[in-house]
């Protein structure tokens, strides 16, 4: 359904390659789906547009009663009675009802049915006057369709439907008038071309419009798309293959970061080196399979244990993991720890190979630094190698602290 709609999308924009568009088609149409959101979008657009300028129509239709009163005199009344009694209060519901956002659905319907008061309620005055007052009300009929037309951002089918039927009655109107002024005949015919050059106007304006709304559907999709890719980049950037969980290089950046934000706030920033024991002897027995397979377990094992947000853990190395873990202190790094060891331990992944135990163990080394002056974040990531170093000569399968002396007391 996308695609098709997606291939409908370039095929219009390949309509006419912004040219001729005679050669090509006068297809003012999308598929449903996409004329639903074209006309929806410009309907909301449109109708505060077309409510201000029924406001100024209504207010030049009244004041225009001066001029019937000039021009017609002691006979103005009947010109009045259709401008005052017909005309103005249809103008004024219609701009009453233009305040509601359901007329969005109508728009058309409205735009059409004010042009149709204008003109016919003129019609009308027409036939009621005589004299060169005829071609004073003939000018301003003219002058009002063709406004009506371009104007008021009517759409091409409304405008052809308005267009006709007005014809319609201006014929039926006005050819009994031509008989006997030949005058009338001649405002008849400059009333088709007007309507016919209004049309095509009409037809270029909703042409270029639609257009426009398919290039920002086009840009909006592209977009999209784009930034899918990115998250898709990133993603494929900042993870591990093997394990799906950070790779060395993301864990670097959030280092980086995580470093700065706690030396700003004078925090403690935490660290585990998480290793394997034994893992080349695993691989020795059971294959580099189940090898990978074993380090994919204990990174997800990993990963459900560390839940606090702003905690990450990454894969530095072969069997090797890294845990950056902010604001937390050395007795809670090493409460985690131990909880690490337990839970690689409960995965009963079998180890026929250990020296420690029958299944597969990690060895935790745990440090913890308030970053001061002289420290730096290679420092962390060495203190926590360090206490990796002295877990596995410990014995394995347990876990170890290093701690900066004078921070002692800041850490516990
Ligand atoms: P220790 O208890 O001292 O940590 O001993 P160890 O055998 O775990 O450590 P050592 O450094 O001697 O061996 C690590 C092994 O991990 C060697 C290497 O083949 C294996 N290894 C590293 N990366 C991968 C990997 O991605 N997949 C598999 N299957 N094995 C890996
Ligand atoms: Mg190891
Ligand atoms: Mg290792």
């Amino acid at each position: 359904m996308i695609e098709e709609q997606e291939r409908d999308i370039t095929d219009l924009l390949h309509l006419d390659g912004g040219n001729g568009f005679f050669a090509n088609s006068f297809h003012l149409r999308f598929n449903d789906a996409l004329e639903v959101r074209y006309r929806r979008i410009y309907a909301r657009r449109d109708r505060r547009y077309v409510r201000a300028l029924l406001f100024v129509l209504l207010v030049s239709y009244v004041l225009y009663g001066a001029c019937d009163w000039y021009l017609l005199g002691d006979s103005v009344s009947p010109v009045w009675a259709i401008r005052y009694f017909v005309g103005t209060p249809i103008l004024a519901l219609l701009l009453f009802f233009s305040r509601a956002s359901w007329v969005e659905r109508f728009l058309q319907i409205f735009i059409v049915a004010g042009i149709f008061t204008l003109v016919i309620t003129t019609l009308l005055m027409v036939n009621l006057v005589d004299g060169e007052a005829v071609h004073l009300y003939l000018s301003s009929l003219l002058a009002m369709i063709m406004g009506g037309l371009t104007a008021t951002r009517i759409q091409f089918n409304y405008a052809a439907f308005t267009s006709s039927l007005y014809m319609l009655f201006a014929s039926i109107v006005l050819l009994p008038m031509a008989q006997l002024n030949p005058l009338v005949m001649y405002y008849l015919l400059l009333n088709v071309v007007a309507v016919l050059l209004c049309l095509l106007s009409v037809f270029t304006y909703e042409k270029m419009i639609r257009r426009e709304f398919l290039q920002k559907i086009l840009i909006q999709r592209k977009n999209h798309e784009l930034r899918k890719a990115n998250e898709k980049l990133k993603t494929l950037a900042d993870n591990d293959a093997l394990t799906n969980i950070a790779n060395r290089r993301y864990f670097d950046q959030v280092l980086d970061e995580e470093w700065r934000r706690a030396r700003r706030r004078s925090y403690s920033i935490a660290m585990l080196m998480v290793d394997i024991d034994y893992f080349k002897a695993f691989n020795d027995s059971l294959g580099h399979l189940e090898g990978d397979h074993c380090i994919q377990q204990v990174a997800t094992g990993l990963e459900e244990l560390v839940r606090r947000p702003g905690d990450l853990v990454a894969r530095y190395g072969g069997e090797e993991f890294a845990i950056i873990l902010p604001a937390l202190n050395i007795g809670e790094a090493e409460q985690l720890a131990q909880a690490v060891c337990d839970a690689i331990q409960g995965l009963k992944i079998a180890h026929p190979n250990s020296s420690v135990a029958d299944e597969v163990t990690v060895s935790v080394g745990a440090a913890a630094i308030v970053p001061t002056v002289g420290f730096s974040k290679r420092d962390l990531i060495a203190m926590a190698d360090e206490a990796l170093y002295l877990a596995k000569t410990q014995g394995r399968n347990r876990t170890a602290r290093v701690i900066v002396p004078h921070q002692e007391s800041l850490l516990d």
